[in-house]
């Protein structure tokens, strides 16, 4: 074998966040008109904090975010596979981390 570390894809979970669902209101394919729809309903949303009327129609939807990380160093995923074996001896078409140079199982992951 190649002599590294072998390293596999593990998901982890790394933040939550939460936010307003504003679907069932107006729509607009025009990123710009759905910016300024979106700023209003913030602005009405907010009123609304004060007088609490009429916004029944906002779901807060709780998203857990998921990054995929190399098991070994924990940093993005990102592999490579080399064409032709390397100067210092790594076989070709043997796929790696390029952040910390373990092998990629190819196995099922644990
Ligand atoms: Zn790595």
């Amino acid at each position: 074998m190649t002599g590294r570390e072998v390293c596999y894809k593990k998901k982890v979970f790394v933040d939550v966040r939460v936010e307003a669902d504003f679907s069932s209101g107006w729509y607009s394919r025009n990123p710009s008109e759905q910016a300024e729809y979106l700023k209003r309903r913030c602005k009405d949303f907010n009123e609304f904090i004060r007088d609490h009327r009429s916004q029944d129609d906002i779901t807060l939807n709780c998203d857990e975010i998921y990054e995929e990380q190399c098991s070994i160093c924990g940093t993005e995923w990102e592999t490579d596979i080399l064409q032709e074996e390397s100067d210092d001896g790594f076989p070709a078409g043997v796929e790696f981390c390029l952040q910390c140079g373990a092998v990629v199982n190819t196995e099922e992951t644990p």
